[in-house]
């Protein structure tokens, strides 16, 4: 049985005040659900994680970087490290976001290195997958997603892959106002299902969280949680308002 997990990502947003402000509302409204009945996770910048951190110490939603650097230390300026996160008391860790894909220019074989290096130093990533506009309307969304995850899993074992949260964001949907239609979504997380079943195994397949990402809010979560291989939400905008987000908590419990 997956548990339901909504994670937030903050993007380049918020500041201290605000930031603290929107976590003491959300740990206030989801006291009731948050670590029971759904995982939760907000994914604020870098700056703030420490302070959000804080802010959270009473209750059960965790908290996320961004980003990571797969390197331990030394000369990476501007980088941080998968243990400077764990020392702050961060959980996860997005790996391969498409902003960082796309805007950034992160290869497959970098996202590939900051997913190894966040299993290996006590971090949970999740992964994100998904196609361009193109990609899709030139039928290429299961090839670019079976790229992702293959050369993105690369060289994990079948314990270190159990650490993974994979999320399917087409790109298309990102910020955009577009959603998958549920139907859309549930075909990918599918795929992506039957793919893991046949790079690891059926039982680690059923036990890896597969989350959907692209301008979801509290009145589509419910539809697109309905489906069988869809387990939780990434939610960029939506997670930037506290009860927009607390109604995607609610609605992802089913
Ligand atoms: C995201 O940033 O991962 C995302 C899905 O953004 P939005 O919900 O705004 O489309």
């Amino acid at each position: 049985m997956r548990k339901p997990f909504a994670a937030g990502n903050w993007k380049m947003n918020t500041n201290r005040k605000t930031g603290v402000e929107l976590v003491s509302s959300l740990a206030e409204g989801a006291s009731d659900l948050a670590g029971e009945d759904v995982t939760v996770a907000v994914c604020p910048p870098f700056v703030y994680l420490e302070s959000i951190i804080k802010a959270l110490h009473n209750s059960n939603i965790a908290v996320g970087a961004q980003d990571l650097y797969f390197e331990s230390d030394g000369a990476f300026t501007g980088e941080i490290s998968v243990a400077m996160l764990k020392d702050i008391g961060c959980t996860y860790c997005l790996c391969g976001h498409s902003e960082r894909r796309h805007v950034i220019g992160e290869t497959d074989e970098l996202v590939n290195k900051k997913v190894t290096a966040a299993i290996n130093g006590g971090l949970l990533p999740i992964l994100c997958v998904g196609e361009l506009l193109e990609e899709r309307k030139s039928e290429k969304t299961n090839e670019v997603v079976t790229r992702h995850l293959e050369k993105g899993l690369a060289g994990l074992n079948d314990e270190k892959v159990l650490a993974v949260t994979i999320a399917y964001e087409p790109v298309w949907a990102i910020g955009t106002g577009l959603t998958a239609t549920p139907e859309q979504a549930q075909e990918v997380h599918l795929f992506i299902r039957n793919l893991l079943s046949k790079m690891y195994n059926e039982t680690i397949a059923s036990e890896m969280r597969i989350l959907y990402g692209g301008s979801v809010k509290p009145s589509n979560t419910a539809e697109l949680m309905a489906n069988p291989d869809v387990d939780g939400v990434l939610v960029g905008g939506a997670s930037l308002k506290a009860e927009d987000f607390l109604g995607i908590i609610k609605a992802s419990v089913q």
